[in-house]
């Protein structure tokens, strides 16, 4: 592997529109923060990564601010001028600095994406080198779509059947108290063969137990995290009482958490989000985990841009990677997005993982700069 020298590290955070307005229990949101994270190498190669936190502390308890301050003060300075032969060298030069996953996972994924270029290997490839044989990419990723809290059990329908006709192959809904047993009920209806899941965000507790068990009768590919955002030991206590397989999002932020929760039975299917658990590196391990347990696993989403997208398409590609991911085609989210090409749904409720260099997708550095300047002029607090 030909090493990089890391010779500047420039950040931008920008306000994307999206497509369709986010509906959090905030309100509605018309944009998506993010930061974008621009790495170039002594020799001129540029390599890209993106960090998810958004403007409140909601999903994380990182933001924008706390990323940008972490990022500029402390994770930077660790990195620059460094001589790397490998991405997975990131995580120990950053080890200083606890916590902050989603700024981690930024400059960590512009490390991978620098290293890919500089040895012109896709990043599907860069990761499948350090996973076992048979683990190269798929080339594609088989992913489904999400859809949030509706006003109506009529207006998710609605939503269900626009994407079932767009192709995607796995309906997730999101679920809290009053919004649960009826609306799978309702849906399944209408729709009684779909692939359906629910993701409750941390919305129950444990005495809520046989309220939750009513949801086995709806044959759902699974649950997402029903319990507290930092649990595992009560989800250990639920699991058993269903039939219904818990995934875990919000509660596995690395290796020795995913490890506690197989040990305990707190849930039999993975949610990985690279962002969260400080990035690819950490990914890999977890990775590896699932395999040796035969963990069924998928990669989640954090409403990336193209930067982020492209990485997460390419770690989904992975053949551990064994369910649909929640990484929708471009023209869900974003008209334009900062990348291109877009991302297109194709057979199967698939997106194709780019076969060039590194993330595979170019930057499109003037769409870049009006991001930064709606982020200037539109966001509630400035960098
Ligand atoms: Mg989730």
């Amino acid at each position: 592997m030909r090493s990089i020298t890391v010779k500047s590290i420039n950040l931008y955070p920008i306000a994307m529109t999206l497509v369709e307005k986010l509906r959090t229990s905030f309100g509605e949101e018309p944009f998506k923060a993010c930061i974008l994270v621009r790495l170039e190498t002594d020799e001129g190669i540029t390599g890209w990564g993106e960090s998810s936190a958004e403007t409140r502390p909601g999903y994380s308890y990182e933001t924008v601010g706390t990323a940008l301050h972490v990022l500029s003060e402390f994770l930077i300075p660790a990195l620059l001028g460094k001589r790397l032969s490998s991405a997975t060298e990131v995580p120990a030069l950053l080890a200083g600095t606890r916590g902050h996953p989603l700024a981690k996972h930024a400059v960590e994924a512009a490390v991978w994406d620098a290293l890919a270029k500089a040895n012109e290997m896709s990043l599907a490839q860069a990761f499948a080198a350090h996973l076992p044989p048979g683990h190269a990419s798929r080339g594609y990723a088989t992913v489904g779509v999400s859809i949030g809290i509706q006003p109506s059990v009529e207006a998710t329908l609605q939503i269900i059947e626009k994407r079932l006709k767009q192709g995607y192959g796995r309906i997730k809904l999101k679920i809290k108290p009053g919004w649960d047993v009826e609306l799978a009920r309702d849906v399944r209806a209408v729709y009684p063969d779909i692939v359906m899941m629910l993701d409750a965000n941390s919305a129950y507790t444990l005495a809520d137990a046989d309220h939750l068990k009513q949801l086995d009768e709806f044959n759902l590919l699974m649950i997402e995290q029903p319990l507290g955002y930092d649990d595992i030991y009560e989800h250990s206590k639920l699991q058993p009482q269903l039939q219904t397989p818990i995934c875990l999002d919000e509660s596995i932020h690395s290796a020795n958490d995913l490890r506690l929760a197989l040990e305990l039975g707190a849930c039999r299917i993975l949610n990985l989000k690279p962002a969260r658990v400080s990035g690819y590196t950490e990914s890999l391990e977890i990775y590896k985990i699932c395999i040796e347990n035969n963990l069924p696993l998928w990669i989640g989403g954090l409403l990336e841009t193209g930067v982020g997208r492209a990485a997460n398409v390419a770690f989904a590609s992975l053949p551990g990677v064994t369910l649909p991911c929640d990484i929708s085609a471009t023209d869900r989210y974003y008209n334009p997005d900062i990348t291109e090409p877009p991302f297109v749904l194709g057979a199967n409720s698939t997106l194709s993982v780019p076969t060039g260099p590194g993330i595979g997708v170019e930057v499109q550095m003037e769409r870049v700069e009006a991001a930064w300047t709606r982020w200037q002029d539109e966001m509630p607090y400035q960098s």
